[in-house]
């Protein structure tokens, strides 16, 4: 691997990455060399996803912390204890996420509640913890997960669209904050992903005919698509990379 790219020594966390998009993320950075902090809220996942993971990287990289992003004590306590027991904090990916489709006018506020603050607040939150000791050493990386929904609107999902699009701005927020205390934070919008998720959606032959046509690429996402750029945004090949959020979409919000 290229030295630029090399996460070797750092550590990482990975919110919701006991399973989907998060754990292949988790695993791109181990296999860039990075020591990596595994969360989710299901104590049984993350150790089964944990321990799968030892299996292939066996040098004690893989840790695991199982705590709620939306509870600022526990973002709180969880940070300290990754940069007491596991090192010091350098790359946080702001990974986990909820949907909940209903049409706005059926839509409860305890869900919009629940929407925004697992899919938005919790980056604050966790960003926050994160980014103090990163600050006070000059250096780290953040990365916000974002979504097509960042840019584009769809019936029955409201309060994902609002807090994907908030996150792009939070995105923007953190780095005219803290960017120059070194520190880059950027977000990785994903397109349609071909995961166990969206299997039935893919054998939807009118929604699968309908993504291949609205995709330039003609094609749905890997996890491996998103893999790349992760490394690349947690490591040094991105310095100078500030505030952006990278669609990768396969060119789906760059057409009509
Ligand atoms: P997923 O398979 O449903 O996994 C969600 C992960 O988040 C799980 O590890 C889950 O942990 C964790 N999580 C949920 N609520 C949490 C909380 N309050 N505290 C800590 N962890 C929590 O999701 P995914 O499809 O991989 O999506 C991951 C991210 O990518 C989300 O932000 C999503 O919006 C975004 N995204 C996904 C797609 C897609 O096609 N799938 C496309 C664009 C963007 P437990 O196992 O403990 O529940």
């Amino acid at each position: 691997m290229h030295a630029l790219f090399d996460l070797t020594g750092r550590v990482a966390l990975v919110t919701g990455s006991s399973r989907g998009i998060g754990n292949a993320l988790a695993r791109g950075l181990a296999q860039a060399g990075a020591t990596v902090v595994l969360n989710g809220v299901n104590e049984d996942r993350l150790a089964a996803a944990a321990e799968a993971m030892a299996q292939e990287f066996p040098e004690g990289r893989i840790h695991a912390r199982a705590f709620d992003v939306t509870n600022a004590e526990a973002a709180a306590e969880s940070v300290a204890w990754i940069e007491a027991n596991v090192g010091p904090l350098e790359i946080l990916i702001n990974n986990a996420g909820i949907q909940h489709r209903v049409p706005m006018l059926d839509l409860d506020v305890k869900d919009w509640d629940r929407v925004l603050s697992t899919d938005l607040t919790s980056a604050f939150l966790v960003g926050r913890e994160a980014a103090r000791g990163m600050i006070s050493r000059g250096r780290g990386k953040i990365i916000n997960i974002c979504s097509v929904q960042t840019d584009l609107a769809r019936p029955t999902i409201a309060p994902y669209i609002a807090a994907k699009g908030g996150l792009r701005n939070l995105t923007r927020a953190m780095t005219a904050e803290w960017a120059a205390s070194g520190l880059q934070i950027n977000g990785i919008a994903p397109g349609y992903i071909h995961t166990e998720l969206t299997q039935n959606l893919v054998d939807d032959e009118k929604f699968n005919s309908w993504i291949l046509g609205r995709t330039p690429a003609n094609r749905w996402g890997t996890v491996e698509d998103l893999v790349g750029p992760a490394v690349w945004l947690a490591s040094d090949a991105s310095k100078f990379v500030n505030g952006q959020t990278i669609f990768i979409d396969g060119g789906m919000t760059v057409v009509v």
